[in-house]
């Protein structure tokens, strides 16, 4: 998904670059309290950064989207994993996986 946020975030409006990167930390939560009110105000004066932050509100849902049509193994029934897990731990270096 962050490979896909990105190929994503070049091709939309650039917004202040000094802000890009707060912007999209904004996105993931990784925002300090002062730095949000930073941002905040700096987008009250500044179109740019309003419409990017709009655009990477869209962004993240279509990302979402793409997350759930792409299931990643953290997200594989339980069942599977163990499955999969016992496989690799039993299998003996000789007979290993593909060389
Ligand atoms: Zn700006």
């Amino acid at each position: 998904v962050i490979t896909f946020c990105r190929d994503a975030l070049r091709s939309i409006a650039a917004p202040c670059s000094a802000h890009a990167v707060h912007l999209s930390r904004r996105m993931d939560g990784q925002l300090s309290a002062g730095e949000r009110v930073g941002l905040w105000v700096h987008m009250r004066g500044c179109s740019a950064c309003r419409a990017f932050a709009r655009q990477l509100e869209k962004l993240r849902v279509l990302a979402r989207s793409e997350a759930a049509s792409h299931p990643r193994p953290q997200t594989m029934p339980p069942d599977v994993r163990e499955r999969l897990a016992a496989a690799v731990t039993h299998t003996a270096p000789d007979q290993g996986p593909l060389q």
